[in-house]
């Protein structure tokens, strides 16, 4: 497999493998927030952190575990659009649009689980309110994934991100199929002796 291959789709082991690491990022994004805020805030040690998030994850009155699920939500969104853009467009814009959309998730979800943290765990603990901005960040996060994804097919659409497939002019596009010359017989760029 050429990684040089412009036009290359993603593999159906690719296609799988982007959708299970999606549900990964998307299981393991609210743990390590809460497990950077847990050190920085209350200054304890990783581990200490690490241990407290599990227990809190299926501890009753926590429930961590229904709430990461529910967050879920825009990440099984990502994958779906994804797996759905595979089939029409190339590895690389897949890539691309994928990114953003990821990007677009993340750049609400985390403020917003830093900011449930503080109200569920942080000075002053208002579990409810917390619990309301958790629920909240799943959806307005489906929104942002929308905007990150708007503007990664923008960014594929671009003429230097598509440049022409060989047997084209590389300047201006132009069909070179039956051209003997070693110039571009639309624009006059010299062809590149590969092509
Ligand atoms: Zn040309």
């Amino acid at each position: 497999m050429n990684s040089f291959n412009l036009s290359a789709r993603l593999s159906a082991k690719q296609r799988m493998r982007m959708i299970v690491g999606t549900i990964a990022i998307g299981l393991m994004a609210p743990l390590v927030i809460h497990i950077t805020v847990q050190i920085n805030v209350k200054g304890i040690t990783f581990w200490v952190a690490f241990a407290d998030v599990l227990q809190k994850q299926f501890a009753p009155q926590h429930m961590l575990i229904m709430l990461s699920l529910f967050c879920l939500f825009p990440f099984g969104v990502l994958a779906k659009m994804t797996f759905s853009l595979a089939s029409t467009r190339t590895r690389r814009t897949c890539y691309v649009i994928y990114l953003c959309g990821l990007i677009g998730i993340l750049s609400l979800m985390i403020p917003m689980h830093v900011a449930a943290w503080n109200q569920m765990y942080g000075l002053s603990p208002k579990s409810f309110s917390g619990l309301l901005l958790l629920m909240y960040s799943a959806i307005s996060s489906t929104a942002t994934l929308f905007v990150g994804w708007l503007i990664g097919s923008m960014i594929t659409r671009f003429k230097w991100f598509n440049p022409p497939p060989l047997g084209y002019c590389q300047t201006c596009g132009y069909d070179l199929t039956g051209n003997v010359s070693d110039t571009c017989s639309e624009c006059g760029t010299t062809i590149c002796s590969s092509v």
